[in-house]
């Protein structure tokens, strides 16, 4: 099965600027997927249609078969998103921003918390739960975007660009700790502009520039062509 299969997909945002110009690929399911490409090359736009941020101008989108045109609620009930920016309260304490994730998805109070404790815990935040999450580093809160992400367990991850900006020490651990939600059976789709970091991590790759999909291949296959 896959995970995501994207075709034809067009993107013109107001002013007329065409940011994808009818791209194709597909992830299969378990894949950990790089979409590589340069600052502006449509990176960003091609996640926020995926995920229902950005209104698509035309083609098709189906995760785990649910077409965004007609299951948008079951399609997003399969997706956790990390977006690049921090776009949570930053008055609101590290737990609260993650438990208040349950309500979009109908997750019961006492499971919200229950995973809350799991995945901040795992993500080394646990002792940060009644911070603000103001208080914390750039880097823990990465760290907090991924955990809230997970909170409804979703069966794809879609981060954009998350190690930018992150030291190298924990650009290391945040790349076990997906490649650990990935053996465990989470499909993975991330953003980067660093060929380095989808070597590390990624099975397979599409690169992008300026709105099209120029390569859609094996890791392996790629770094033999180099
Ligand atoms: P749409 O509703 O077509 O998806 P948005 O609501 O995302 O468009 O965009 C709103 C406006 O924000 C755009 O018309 C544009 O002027 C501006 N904008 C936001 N991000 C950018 C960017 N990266 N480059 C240029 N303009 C931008
Ligand atoms: P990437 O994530 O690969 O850096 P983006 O998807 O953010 O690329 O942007 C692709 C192109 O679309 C860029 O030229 C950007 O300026 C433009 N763009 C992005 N958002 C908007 C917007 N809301 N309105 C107009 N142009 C935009």
């Amino acid at each position: 099965m896959n995970a995501l299969e994207i075709s034809g997909l067009e993107k013109v945002y107001k002013g007329g600027f065409k940011a994808l110009k009818g791209i194709d690929f597909s992830v299969k399911e378990g894949d950990f997927f790089a979409l590589l490409g340069p600052n502006g090359a449509g990176k960003s736009t091609t996640i926020g249609v995926i995920s229902s941020l950005v209104n698509k101008t035309a083609g098709s989108v189906k995760v785990f078969g649910y077409d965004l045109d007609t299951q948008l609620m079951e399609l997003k009930r399969q997706i956790g998103l990390v977006p690049q920016e921090f776009n949570f309260n930053q008055f609101e304490t590290v737990r609260q921003i993650v438990v208040n994730q349950a309500g979009y998805y109908g997750v019961p109070r006492e499971l919200a918390h229950q995973r809350a404790e799991k995945y901040l815990t795992q993500l080394g935040l646990w002792e940060k739960r009644d911070e603000p999450a103001r208080s914390l580093s750039g880097g823990m809160k990465r760290r907090l975007m991924i955990a809230r992400a997970l909170l409804h367990e979703p069966r794809l991850l879609i981060l954009d660009e998350p190690t930018a900006g992150v030291d190298i020490e924990l650009r290391r651990s945040m790349w076990d700790y997906l490649t650990r939600l990935n053996k465990e059976g989470i499909t993975i789709i991330l953003t980067t502009h660093y060929l380095e970091e989808a070597e590390m991590l990624c099975r397979n790759i599409g690169i992008i520039d300026a709105g099209q999909i120029i390569e859609n291949t094996s890791m392996k296959r790629l770094l033999a062509t180099l």
